[in-house]
């Protein structure tokens, strides 16, 4: 189920690589675009007083103290992603025991079929969760990725241009 799998890589791509728990507060490194928990890359700084330029400890690139930013985009990405079913197995909808396919854009929810046609969310835009994983993901493979002409560079669509001929 390729549904599924993206929501599982969402997942992932919301899990700090130093403590491995959800971001908390994430900041990005300026220079090389990865993010960390604010508490996590602080103490890494604290730790390795050795130097006034620490590496990266995802790609070793440098950067100094200071130098990160907090990721408001991604911070809401965690605060949505948090709300997805795990990966191991979907969740049902409390109220309904219907599974939780739905993705209610204004009250940044998960909710079922039911829910969708209940009066308290029969006006609201809904996605589908799949759609959903996809766009954050999106946004988070561009807020992360350090230099973007390398993905433009990979992702060069093929130009078929077809003569429209039978
Ligand atoms: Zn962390
Ligand atoms: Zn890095
Ligand atoms: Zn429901
Ligand atoms: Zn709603």
């Amino acid at each position: 189920m390729a549904a599924r799998s993206r929501v599982k890589d969402l997942q992932e791509a919301v899990i700090c690589s130093v403590c491995l728990a959800y971001f908390n507060d994430p900041v990005i490194l300026i220079k090389c675009g990865h993010n960390f928990c604010r508490s996590c890359i602080t103490q890494y700084c604290q730790e390795s007083k050795t130097s006034p330029r620490y590496p990266c400890p995802e790609c070793r690139e440098p950067f100094r103290e200071g130098e990160f930013q907090p990721n408001w985009q991604l911070r809401n990405v965690v605060e949505i992603a948090k709300k997805f079913p795990e990966p191991s197995g979907e969740r049902a909808c409390e109220k309904h025991k219907e599974l939780l396919k739905l993705f209610c854009e204004l009250d940044q929810t998960l909710i079922c079929l039911v829910c969708r046609e209940s009066r308290s969310h029969k006006d609201h835009p809904v996605l589908p969760v799949e759609e959903v994983a996809q766009d954050y993901q999106v946004i988070f493979a561009f807020g992360t990725h350090p230099r973007p002409d390398r993905l433009e560079q990979s992702d060069q669509p093929s130009e078929n241009r077809n003569p429209a001929r039978s």
